[in-house]
């Protein structure tokens, strides 16, 4: 027997209706490219999503066909989010960090038919429209006086402003199956090309009503919501969908990610959550610490994509006052999979014990399933010490990749993350570290999270990676890769003295380097196969 409700579908068009109809007021602030602070509100992003999909209309885009985008965190993306999914077109973010090689080879695997795109990515479209002839639009998100001249050889060179103002505001936004396909995320491909994510409507809907609840977001109308993490890395975590969900204020920051900007446009739009990798949070932390700044609004931040060093979580917490919410999750996962929130029994607990718990990347959320496996796929206990192979199930969870040869990656039904992990018995997860990251040292594990936290740990680093370095003796052994803090002489000997008692001996860096710069990757996480590359060859001096 089939229940007695209502049979309506799970539409992306449907989350921003509500936001127009009951929050229409609230606003939508955006760093522009330009450097100008622009506002606008739910309602005119309604009517002018509408505008956007009548273009589409009018250009004959069909249902399906994808449409690209280039483009920083700002209102034009976010209405390329609802006009292009909400007509039941693919959105396709691409991440402009990808070397253009790279970019073009993904577009022209997506098949798009248009992209849109930041004036600041003019050089990326010069380099890559000779060589993806499906593109038949190249639409520049800007007005047509300010369209760059570098491009007006282009064919199919557009205006967004001029396309958007030829158009009318109202729209009937079509009603079709909730498992239709929405939009397009390729991984960052550090390992062979980027594989493409499809999301559906449904699962979009669902993730975004995940990502509001208490223990994950506690997003709320009352809310101010800057999401550091860009639009074109799993759709911003699905902060643009849940925001809209919960009629929360949204605050994009644009291109302008450096601690100064950020503090400024937080501080400005009372900003009450943020969220983003590490690496952005480091910033924003030095900014404030240096000039003796605080942001009274802010009430808490989720840091996810890479490991969170507690000394990170332990500086926003007790430094600045900020709770730091700690999140895992992928492309593959929509991206939210675990978020670290207490329990109401880990209230009784000390300040201390209490921090052991919220340094773990979490518990799941409903909507993922989760199992830990050995390397023959036999669950292991959930004791917060066996370590495994993490592998998810759930609706917003990828059962395969877009355009693939590979068969799916699925095992049995679950998604194998790639991820070595441990469990709880309360179901929290410790990542210890990537399959591929992981320094495997005389038939043992080391974890190079762990390490790189303990290095974090000490005043003098400001950034610091673990990576394997090839070993006759030991196959792997551990190489600690640092970048000082400002004015710091930290050196080798007095970081590796840091390491006693903190760790068995065993575990402790054979060496450190000392570098200017770690590479980071198009999301913004450290590069490890790249220093891999660079160090494993490099002469140790103790081992030497
Ligand atoms: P990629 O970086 O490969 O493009 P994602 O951005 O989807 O893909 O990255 C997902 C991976 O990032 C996870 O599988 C995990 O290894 C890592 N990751 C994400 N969040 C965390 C976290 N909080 N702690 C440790 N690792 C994390």
């Amino acid at each position: 027997m089939l229940g007695l409700m209502q049979d309506h579908p799970l539409l992306i068009s449907g989350l921003l209706d509500f936001a127009a109809r009951y929050h229409g007021d609230t606003e939508i602030v955006s760093r522009r490219v330009e450097g100008d602070v622009h506002r606008t509100t739910y309602a005119q992003v309604q009517r002018r999503a509408a505008q956007c999909a009548n273009a589409l209309d009018a250009l004959g885009l069909q249902a399906q066909d994808r449409v690209g985008t280039l483009a920083w965190n700002g209102y034009r993306h976010f209405e390329l989010y609802y006009g292009v999914s909400g007509s039941e077109r693919i959105l396709h973010t691409i991440n402009p960090r990808l070397h253009p090689d790279q970019i073009a080879w993904i577009v022209n695997h997506a098949d798009d038919r248009m992209v849109c795109f930041d004036l600041s990515f003019a050089p990326i479209i010069s380099a890559i429209a000779p060589r993806c002839p499906g593109v038949r639009h190249w639409v520049a998100l800007c007005a047509p006086e300010a369209l760059p001249a570098e491009l007006s050889a282009l064919p199919g060179l557009l205006s967004y402003e001029a396309l958007l103002a030829a158009q009318s505001a109202q729209y009937t936004w079509p009603v079709f199956d909730e498992n239709t396909a929405s939009s397009l995320c390729y991984t960052s491909g550090t390992t062979g090309n980027p594989k493409g994510v499809l999301y559906s409507h449904r699962s979009t809907v669902l993730h975004a009503y995940a990502a509001a609840l208490p223990d994950v977001m506690n997003l709320s109308a009352r809310d101010s919501v800057l999401p550091v993490v860009p639009m074109f890395h799993v759709n911003a975590w699905g902060v643009p969908y849940a925001a809209a969900l919960t009629g929360t204020k949204l605050v994009f920051p644009g291109p302008a990610l450096d601690g100064k900007s950020l503090f400024e446009l937080m501080q400005a739009e009372g900003v009450t959550l943020a969220a983003g990798v590490p690496t952005v949070w480091l910033g924003l932390l030095n900014f404030m610490r240096d000039n003796a700044l605080r942001l009274p609004a802010l009430q808490r931040t989720i840091i996810g994509g890479a490991a969170a060093a507690p000394a990170m979580i332990r500086a926003f917490e007790e430094e600045l006052g900020i709770h730091v919410l700690h999140a895992w999750g992928m492309t593959e996962m929509s991206p939210l999979g675990t978020l670290c929130s207490l329990k109401n029994k880990h209230l009784a607990l000390s300040k201390e014990a209490q921090f052991a718990i919220q340094v773990k990347q979490g518990r799941p959320i409903f909507g993922v399933d989760v199992r830990v496996v050995d390397g023959n796929g036999t669950d292991l206990p959930w004791d917060g010490k066996s370590t495994g192979n993490l592998l998810v199930r759930g609706p917003w969870i990828a059962s395969d990749y877009y355009r693939s040869d590979d068969p799916s990656p699925l095992q049995d039904g679950w998604f194998p993350t790639g991820d070595v992990v441990s469990i709880d018995p309360d179901g929290y997860i410790q990542i210890t570290d990537r399959t591929k990251d992981v320094i495997k040292s005389g038939g043992e594990w080391i974890s190079s999270i762990e390490l790189e936290n303990i290095a974090m740990a000490h005043p003098g680093v400001a950034m610091a990676a673990c990576i394997a370095r090839p070993d006759p003796k030991w196959d792997e052994r551990p190489l600690l890769v640092v970048v000082r803090r400002e004015g710091s002489t930290l050196d080798r000997a007095e970081l590796l003295q840091f390491y006693q008692g903190k760790v068995a001996k065993w575990m402790i860096p054979d060496d450190v380097v000392f570098v200017p710069a770690i590479p980071l990757g198009a999301t913004g996480k450290m590069l490890k196969n790249r220093l891999r590359e660079q160090f494993a060859e490099s002469q140790s001096a103790a081992a030497g």
